[in-house]
Parts: structure tokens; sequence; C-alpha cells
């Protein structure tokens, strides 16, 4: 007999389900359809996962794995007849080894838990993202998340040294790891980082840990032009004076309308329509010679004309302020609803024209099209919000267009750091090599004949 989502409580008694009016309150995250499912399991150890995905398997039950539901390409979207595997029973700091400077942890960890508990020890994760308090560390495995620090410490994949997790069928993959060199056969690990869900279910990470940030100088700088910006941060990036420990650019227009939205006061002049660019840049500054240091070097910069302006914050209060412009990035969506939301990374010397090109291309399909832009810009990711602030749906095959032209040439990429999940399924059938796609296929099926892991996603 085959059994239904609905029966899932009584063959497995031992787990905690919740059905769908029990759980529909919560807050869905980032897609309205991470919470359409018609049951929610919340398994409490990795015996419990591969007790409950063998059953689903055996019955063909579709499965969608759910950390924080902070993802943004809708990687959680689920259906009625899907049950969301909800990693929240998962929560243990299973160790810190600080001679080691590693950390396993289950999977539903958040990422603002590990850093406190690892900040213990002098140490930290070496990734941070601002969706920080709920994003758990399983998640950002899956989506081989990018974040802040990535052009120091890497993205996710560069953090984890090993993972445990769960197959299909139920089978159990063991490679907690807490060493970086074990070249043992084909990277398993490597192949489940950035898998969103639709190859295994994380249940452990093991991860490289970094001596925690030293106290910082968190300053405002704002750039001529976004060629002297890139100059400007990799002089300093490139340093050995300086310790550069963010640099997170924001164009005028994003500035300018969140700082006003948020009633923050621009400690630089901006006007939406400027071409200087402002850039939050924090660097160590654990005693007064580095402070010294830093500011010398924002002295050169200005000297050499890559730099027109600077404001250092002088207390914490205005340290947040600087901080919460850059990471309160939704304060545009709330504006302007309806937008096309990307995700590229581009190589920096190609960034100064990829911009440029991308404002005519815009300006050419609509002169009401706003494009809102932040960057990552020690590793050249760029987040665009494109929008009117009604529906885009004449424009959104010419707007895809312009985005991601040229990109891939250029050695850049159309998804940097938050998935395909559905969004991005067809950019990225345009743009891999049909052996590419049909090779990740393969891999699918060999991990997950039956399919019942996030179907639909990502291919
Ligand atoms: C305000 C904000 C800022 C952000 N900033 C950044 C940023 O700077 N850099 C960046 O890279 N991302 C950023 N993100 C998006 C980022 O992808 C997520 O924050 C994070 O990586 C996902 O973690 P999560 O626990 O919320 O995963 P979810 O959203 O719950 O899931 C994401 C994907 O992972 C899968 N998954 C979740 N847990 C597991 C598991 N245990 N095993 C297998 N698959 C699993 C899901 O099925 C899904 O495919 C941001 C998001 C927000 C809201």
């Amino acid at each position: 007999v085959t059994l239904a989502l609905y029966d899932l409580p009584t063959r497995l008694p031992d787990i905690r389900f919740r059905r769908r009016e029990e759980f529909a309150g919560r807050h869905p995250g980032f897609h309205p359809e991470n919470l359409a499912a018609g049951l929610m399991a919340l398994p409490g150890s990795t015996e419990e996962v591969s007790r409950l995905l063998a059953l689903c398997n055996d019955n063909r039950i579709p499965v969608v794995t759910q950390g924080g539901r902070t993802g943004l390409s809708g990687a959680t979207a689920t259906g009625p007849e899907e049950l969301i595997l909800d990693t929240s029973g998962l929560n243990r700091v299973v160790s810190i080894d600080p001679t080691g400077a590693t950390a396993i942890v289950e999977s539903g960890v958040r990422l603002a838990t590990l850093e406190s508990t690892a900040n213990d020890h002098g140490l930290s994760s070496g990734i941070d993202l601002a969706a920080r308090d709920s994003a758990t560390i399983g998640g950002m495995t899956a989506t081989n998340a990018g974040g802040i620090s990535a052009f120091r410490h890497g993205v996710m994949a560069n953090r984890v040294l090993g993972i445990e997790a769960v197959l299909a069928d139920g089978g159990i993959i063991d490679g907690l790891k807490r060493v970086t060199k074990a070249n043992e056969g084909l990277d398993i690990t490597r192949l489940l980082a950035g898998s969103e869900g639709i190859l295994g279910v994380i249940t452990k990470v093991s991860l490289a840990l970094v001596p925690v940030d030293p106290p910082a100088a968190t300053a405002l700088c704002l750039f001529p032009d976004t060629a002297r910006a890139v100059e400007g941060v990799a002089a300093l990036r490139n340093s050995r004076e300086v310790e550069l420990l963010a640099a997170e650019a924001m164009w005028p227009d994003y500035f300018h309308s969140v700082s006003e939205a948020l009633a923050i006061p621009r400690p630089v002049p901006v006007e939406p329509d400027a071409t200087t660019l402002p850039v939050l840049i924090e660097a160590a500054a654990e005693s007064a010679e580095r402070r010294e240091r830093f500011e010398q070097a924002m002295m050169t910069l200005l000297e050499q004309d890559l730099l027109t302006d600077v404001v250092i914050a002088r207390n914490e209060r205005e340290r947040a302020g600087f901080w919460r412009i850059r990471e309160d990035s939704f304060t545009v969506d709330d504006q302007f609803p309806h937008g096309l939301w990307y995700d590229v990374s581009v190589p920096l010397d190609t960034l100064p024209g990829y911009i440029e090109g991308l404002h005519q291309a815009i300006d050419e399909i609509s002169a009401d099209l706003r494009v809102f832009l932040i960057a990552h810009l020690g590793d050249g990711n760029i987040h665009a919000t494109i929008t009117t602030g009604e529906p885009l749906t004449q424009w959104k095959n010419r707007i895809d267009q312009a985005v991601y032209q040229g990109l891939t040439a250029a050695g850049g990429s159309f998804s940097a750091e938050h998935g395909i999940g559905i969004d991005k399924r067809a950019i990225l059938a345009d743009e891999l090599s049909a052996a590419h796609r049909d090779l990740m296929q393969r891999v699918k099926t060999a991990f997950d004949p039956n399919g019942i892991l996030n179907p639909g996603k990502v291919l």
C-alpha cells in the first residue's frame, strides 16, 4: 500500500510533525510558496532524517529541505503535496576545536549562533551576511553562500571541511573531516556544497574557522567613479599596511533612496543621478598605529585623486548607520515593488565597463526603469534590482538580456551567490552547454533516482 503525505506522522510517531494549519502563520521567508506544503517534519537527529527520507523515497513523497528560509532564488518553494523537512530541530553546536580552529555543527544551527559560540574561543566562521540571525549553516552550505567576507576567506565551500548528509534512500554519507587535506576519491563534500537540497539533506557540517576580526575603523568613502573605486579598493586589499575587512559599494540611486527612506543622514553628499560611488570600507584598527595606517592609506588615495571624500564613523551609532544603509536593501523593494532581482559576478577589471554597459542597455529599454545597484566590491559580486514599481513582464526578457549579456564570456557568472532555485533555471539552461546540463541531470539521478528531493529546483 502506498502511503500518502498525511500518513507519515502515524508511521513515524517519534518524529515531530506539524500540519499546514499549525505552521501557516509562520513568516514564509522570501518566497510566497515556502509554506504552501501540506506537512512539515522537524527531525531531531540524523537517524530520524534517514528513516524519514527512506519512507518518503519508498512512497515517492517529495521533500523540500528548509533552513532559515532566507534564500533568494525560490529554492524552498513548496506545493500542497510536498513535505517540508525543517532543520530547526538539528540545532546543536557539536564541538569547537580551538587547537585546529574547526567546528562541527548540526545543519539547523544559525550563523549568528555559530559565530557567538566561536567568538568565545577567539574564532569566527569567516563568513558573514545580512541574514546572519536566520540563515542556517546547512542552508548556507546548500546555497554555497558568499557574503561580505568572501574576498578574504572564500565562499562557504571554502570554509567547509566535511559534511554528513542523508541521501534520498536514507543512506548516510559520513564525511565529517576536520582536516584541510583529505583526497579520498570523488569530492562529495564539494558536490553537496551549492546543491540546493536536490542531492541530499545535510545534517552536520564541519567548518574551518579563522581568528575573530580585530576592532575596525568604518569609513564611508566617496569615489569619483566606479573605475577609481575598483582601483582604490584593490590598492587597499593588496596593501600589507592595511587589513581590509569589507568593501561594500552602493551606487547613488540606491544610496540616496535607502538613506532617505531610513532617515539616516547621508555622511557624504550624493544625489541620485551622481556619477560618484559611495563605498563602505572597513579595515582593522585594533591599535592607534593600525588606525593611523588606515587613515594614511585614505590620505594617499585622496592625494592620488582616487578618492573624493571620506567620513570615518566616530562611534558605534554612526558605524551602525553606515551598515544599515547597506544591509537594509529590501527598503528598495518596499519603495519600488515588483522589481527584478539579479545576482551576478564579474572579474574586477571588467566591472566598470559592465556597469556602464548595463545602465546604457537599461536606458535603451525604457527611461522609466530604475537600476538600484550594490556590490561586494572585493570580489565583483553585483546585486541589481531593476524596477519601475509596477509589474515588468513586458520587459523582462530584454532586461534579462541586458544584465546577462557578455558575462560568461568575460569570465563572470550569471548566478553569483544566491543559487539557481526556480528563478534562474531558464538562464542556467541558456548559459550552460548541453553536455554540462546533461551531466548535472545524471548526477541528480544518481543521488536521487526517484526525484523526491526538492523537485523542480535548479534543473
Ligand atoms: C537580508 C539577506 C541578505 C543576504 N545576504 C546574502 C549574502 O550576502 N550572501 C549570500 O550568499 N546570500 C545572502 N542571502 C541569501 C542566502 O542564500 C541565504 O541567506 C542563506 O545562504 C540560506 O540559508 P537558509 O538557512 O535560510 O536556507 P534556506 O533559504 O532555508 O534554503 C536555501 C536552499 O538550501 C537548501 N537547504 C537548506 N538547508 C539544507 C540542508 N540542511 N540540507 C540540504 N539542503 C538544504 C534548501 O532546500 C534551499 O535549496 C541573503 C538573504 C537575505 C534575506
